[in-house]
This record gives C-alpha cells, structure tokens and sequence, in this order.
C-alpha cells in the first residue's frame, strides 16, 4: 500500500536556512530514508569548480567570497538537474531557492511537469548560535570574514523567501537550535510522512 504522502515519494521539498544551519546535513538524512534525491547546488557549484568546467571557472570567485552566483546561471543549473529521471518521485533542495526570482523560476519548472512544491522547510537557528558553530569549526580570520559576508547575503537575500512561502501556505519552521535527530523527526511531521514508515 502507501500513497504518494505516506511512502515519502511525491516529497518535492526546499530546505531554507542560514549557512551553518545545518540544513545540508538534514537535507542528506531525509533524502536518504525516502530514497529521493538530495540536491545542493553549493555540492553542484563545488564540484564545477573543482572539475574546471566551463561553469566553475566562471563561478569560482563568486563562491570564495561568498555572494551568490546570478539568478540566470542557477535557473540553468537547476532545471538541468530536475530534468534527470532520479527526481521523478521527489526530491530535496538544499540551497536553492535563494532569491525570489529563483523562486520563481523553481515554481515554473514544476509547473511544467505538472507538480508543485510540497513545502518549504525553515530550519531556524538563532543568529548567536550560528556564529558560535562557525567558531568551533576554528575557521581563520578569513573565511569567518566570509562566513559574516554569507550571512548578510542570506539575511538580504534570502531570508525574504520565508515570508514568500508563508503567503502561499507551504512554509513550515523547525527549530534547528536542537540535537540533529530531533530536527530530523520534526522535518517528517511537517512533510506529512510517518517517520515510521521509512527506512
Ligand atoms: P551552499 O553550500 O549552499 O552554502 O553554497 C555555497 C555557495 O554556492 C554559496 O555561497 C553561493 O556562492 C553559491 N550558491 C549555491 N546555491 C546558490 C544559489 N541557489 N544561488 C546563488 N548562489 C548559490
């Protein structure tokens, strides 16, 4: 038996979150135990730069100081990814959207295959505690240089797309200020699966 929202399959899901929120780790987690894809694009955008291709050389500098890359780039990293047949039965997105025109553009591709968002994850963790991660990560002056310079990004830029999904009625919040397992049980109450009822 199991339907579409009971198995975990038809999860099409954004994870939204500060850098350091730990929205990377849950995004594997779950994508894990319902057997759909995790995508991050800063995996996807790493790796382009990593390999040299046309696209990382292009993005490189972007990432190192940490700004985003152009909403136009992302709309064709990303529609790239979602055509690939493993997003058929759903999928995660860690890392995009992160502007409302990449919002935007996330909606019209779904609509084109004729879905929807399931839901907009929010993992909210205090500003302090944020900080105090990336601390204990003992990153050098530089890189917590960068890591201030994406949280302002985020705060401008990002932050806003709570307030997008809150207007459509698929924003959910999880208090990510707690032990890892715990955010991963809340995220499965708010995407409606049964936590256990999956691997
Ligand atoms: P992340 O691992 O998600 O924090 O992403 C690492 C870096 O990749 C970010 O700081 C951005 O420079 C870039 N990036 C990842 N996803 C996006 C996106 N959706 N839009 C613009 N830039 C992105």
């Amino acid at each position: 038996m199991g339907g579409e929202a009971e198995d975990g399959r038809g999860v099409r899901a954004v994870l939204l979150g500060p850098p350091n929120s730990g929205k990377g780790t849950q995004a594997r987690a779950i994508a894990r135990r319902l057997g759909i894809p995790a995508i991050s694009t800063g995996d996807m955008l790493r790796d382009a730069v990593a390999a040299g291709t046309e696209l990382g050389r292009r993005v490189g500098e972007v990432l190192a100081a940490g700004e985003l890359v152009d909403d136009g780039t992302m709309a064709r990293v990303v529609r790239e990814r979602l055509a690939r047949p493993d997003t058929a039965a759903g999928f995660l997105l860690d890392g995009y959207p992160r502007t409302e025109s990449q919002a935007e553009t996330l909606t019209e591709i779904l609509a084109e295959r004729g879905e929807e968002l399931s839901a907009a994850i929010s993992i909210d963790v205090p500003e302090a505690i944020l900080v105090a991660r990336a601390r204990g990560r003992g990153r050098e002056d530089d890189r917590e240089e960068v890591m201030r310079e994406r949280l302002r990004v985020y705060r401008e830029k990002t932050a806003p797309l709570v307030g997008y999904y809150e207007k459509r009625d698929q924003l959910r919040v999880v208090d990510g200020d707690r032990p890892v397992e715990e955010v991963t049980s809340q995220i499965f109450v708010e995407l409606g699966v049964p936590e256990s009822e999956v691997a």
